[in-house]
């Protein structure tokens, strides 16, 4: 039997949860996140799907839980993910989550998961228009190209998909 992996102890909380498979508790809102595939239709799960708030697990690419800081990371904001051209039909790229580390500065771009509250991503995409200068120059120095608050209804159809969008044209 293998050794369960250290940070499994750290992001889960001893005695009230028991499990290997990573689900964790959110550090913000404490609610229990299971890691499931087939409840968030992705893999790696780094975010609570209630306040979408994450944890600076991951070093250098998704999933692979390397970093030490450990720190809470906050939704910032939303942008579009450009996505190989063979697929640009209708849809330009994939609508992503912007987190930014409360300790280290560090900024990751993540997948939206199946069950993420769209109201949440809604408000994220507000409070967007908000963000110090500070903020905006760290994410502009990492290549991130925030959506604007002018923009929410293209994220109304990512998150609504093409319901939503037929019932606007009808
Ligand atoms: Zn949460
Ligand atoms: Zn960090």
């Amino acid at each position: 039997m293998k050794t369960p992996f250290v940070t499994q102890r750290i992001y889960t909380r001893p005695g009230k949860i028991n499990n290997t498979s990573g689900d964790f508790v959110c550090l913000h809102c404490e609610a229990f996140v299971s890691v499931e595939e087939a409840l968030s239709g992705v893999r790696n799960r780094n975010h609570c799907p209630y306040c979408l708030s994450s944890r600076h697990l991951d070093q250098f690419e998704a999933g692979d839980r390397l970093s030490a800081c450990k720190a809470p990371m906050r939704p910032v904001g939303l942008t579009i993910k450009q996505i190989a051209k063979k697929y640009a039909g209708h849809r330009q790229g994939e609508l992503m989550l912007v987190h930014l580390c409360q300790d280290c500065g560090k900024v990751s771009i993540n997948r939206i998961a199946a069950d993420d509250a769209a109201e949440m991503i809604l408000s994220v995409l507000e409070q967007s228009a908000k963000l110090d200068p500070t903020t905006r120059d760290l994410l502009a120095r990492n290549g991130v190209v925030l959506l604007s608050a002018a923009q929410i209804d293209l994220v109304r159809q990512y998150l609504f998909g093409i319901n939503y969008s037929l019932s606007q044209e009808g």
